[in-house]
Order: structure tokens, then C-alpha cells, then sequence
């Protein structure tokens, strides 16, 4: 259920289910053999015996005519990390991200549909085993019409210095950097969606992510990230970026009592760093 709350204006997703999701439970219910412990598949990719597994978050944020919240366990093995994924599992990734992308905004009510990944403790994730999510909302959220507005941000981001480029992709460190080592990952093509990319080219995209991955769990000397895809609601248009959101910092005071954020980076300082380390 969502309520908009009349003194912030920030919209609360009320879901009773989150509280009994398990923490780093015994038996990882993402590793292979144990897939009873989870709601049925709805997909499973290259087949059965699956590399890549997607199935109906347990503890959805969003359920009902509200939308679906989904899982897509990236890899068989518990400690697998996707920066060490092989090209072969990244096209499965890849595959199984742009088809429940495509099913879920096809859904009844679905405005928009955010996908992302939070790795270690102080992202968020209660469960190791390298996953991503996908979210469908019967709206377009608030950060997503305020990047819509603002989109021209996008248009200096990728004439900026790269960190790494690609021949469709191109990584940087945004001026408006909220954490320290943030790094955005723009298409190139401004035309080009998230739902129409080749194979190829999104393998192209994970690989790039992979190696900035590497690079902030580095520079930030932690491993907990997020990373959060931004695509274009169905009938906008806006390039299409991802943000890797090095999450070592935890907000305080000043961030939630002045809505300031705090870096101690420079994204300039952050590039240098950054470009440093393998
Ligand atoms: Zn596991």
C-alpha cells in the first residue's frame, strides 16, 4: 500500500511482509538444491537446470494490483561474485533482466519498472548470494519524473571525462555525485532503450559494470553497492543510464534532517582514484 506523506511529500510504501524477511538465513534459499524454499520459477535460463533463476519476491515490497516485485538470482554458486561472472553467464543475466523487464512493464497497472541490485550489509541486502530485483509500480515515481524534467544533467554527464568507455557505453563520475566514488554508466545513443539493446550490447553493459564494480569496492574499501538501472517509462524518452552507488557511507542527521548529503569526494578526485585501480 502506498501513502504519500503530507508534511515530506515522500511516498511510503506500507509492507508488513518485509519485516519477516530472513537475515543471511542458515540455508541460502538462492543457491542451487534449494529452490523449495522459494516461490516457483518464472524463469529459468538456459533451462531447468538453471544458471540464472527469477521468481516472485517472498517478501514483496509491492504485491496485488500494487505491482510485482521479483527476484533474479544472478548465479548457482553462494559466492559467486558478478565481478567475476564469465561472458557466458552475463548473456543469461542479461536475457533473464530484459525479459522480466519486458513482462513486468507489460503488467495491467505497471507505469514504471525499476531494476536494480544492492550487494553487502549496508545496502540493504539480506542475502548474500549475488541477486538482482525488479520492481513494478502503478505509477511513475517521483525520482524518476524529477530525472525526466532534469534530463539535460544527463547531456553534461556523458560529455565528461571517462572512466571507461565502450563503443555504445561510456562511464563517468557525475558532478552531481551523491556518494563519494559514484560512478554513471550513460548510453551513448540517447535514442537507444534498455528494452531494445542486443544481446551483445548488454553483455557490453555488464562487463563495463563489472570493472567499475571492481573499482569502487577498491576505492571505497568496502563491498556494499547498489546499482540502480534508469530506463525511460514506456512513451518518454531519456537517455539511458545506470548508477553504481558506492554505499559505505550511512545517512545521518544532516541528510535526513536537512535532506543534504554528505561527500567527502570530489567527482573529480573520484575519476583520478578511480582510474588508478584494476
Ligand atoms: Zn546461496
Amino acid at each position: 500500500m502506498f501513502v504519500r506523506d503530507a508534511l515530506s511529500g515522500r511516498v511510503v510504501a506500507f509492507s508488513s511482509s518485509r519485516s519477516k524477511r530472513p537475515h543471511k538465513p542458515k540455508t541460502c534459499p538462492f543457491c542451487k538444491g534449494a529452490e523449495g524454499l522459494t516461490p516457483p520459477a518464472v524463469l529459468a535460463l538456459p533451462d531447468a537446470d538453471w544458471s540464472v533463476r527469477v521468481f516472485p519476491n517472498a517478501f514483496p515490497v509491492v504485491s496485488g494490483i500494487a505491482g510485482r516485485h521479483e527476484v533474479i538470482v544472478e548465479t548457482p554458486l553462494h559466492s559467486g561474485l558478478f565481478e567475476n561472472f564469465s561472458r557466458k553467464q552475463l548473456a543469461l543475466v542479461f536475457e533473464a533482466f530484459q525479459k522480466r523487464f519486458a513482462a513486468l512493464s507489460h503488467g495491467k497497472n505497471a507505469r514504471y519498472v525499476l531494476l536494480f541490485k544492492n550487494f553487502g550489509d549496508k545496502s540493504g541486502a539480506s542475502i548474500p548470494h549475488e541477486h538482482s530485483q525488479l520492481l513494478s509500480f502503478p505509477f511513475v515515481p517521483d525520482a524518476v519524473k524529477t530525472e525526466l524534467k532534469n534530463q539535460r544533467a544527463l547531456e553534461a554527464d556523458v560529455k565528461g571525462p571517462a572512466l571507461v568507455e565502450t563503443a555504445f557505453f561510456k562511464a563517468v563520475c557525475p558532478a552531481g555525485s551523491l556518494f563519494p566514488f559514484q560512478v554513471r554508466v550513460l548510453a551513448k545513443d540517447k535514442n537507444a532503450r534498455f528494452e531494445s539493446f542486443s544481446s551483445s550490447q548488454g553483455v557490453a553493459l555488464l562487463a563495463l559494470l563489472q570493472a567499475v564494480v571492481r573499482k569502487v569496492k577498491k576505492a571505497q574499501g568496502a563491498p556494499d553497492y547498489t546499482v540502480v538501472f534508469h530506463a525511460a517509462p514506456r512513451g518518454k524518452k531519456m537517455r539511458f543510464f545506470v548508477d553504481v552507488l558506492p554505499r559505505k557511507s550511512v545517512w545521518g542527521g544532516v541528510e535526513l534532517g536537512g535532506g543534504v548529503l554528505v561527500n567527502f569526494k570530489k567527482p573529480e578526485a573520484a575519476l583520478k582514484e578511480l582510474k588508478s585501480l584494476r
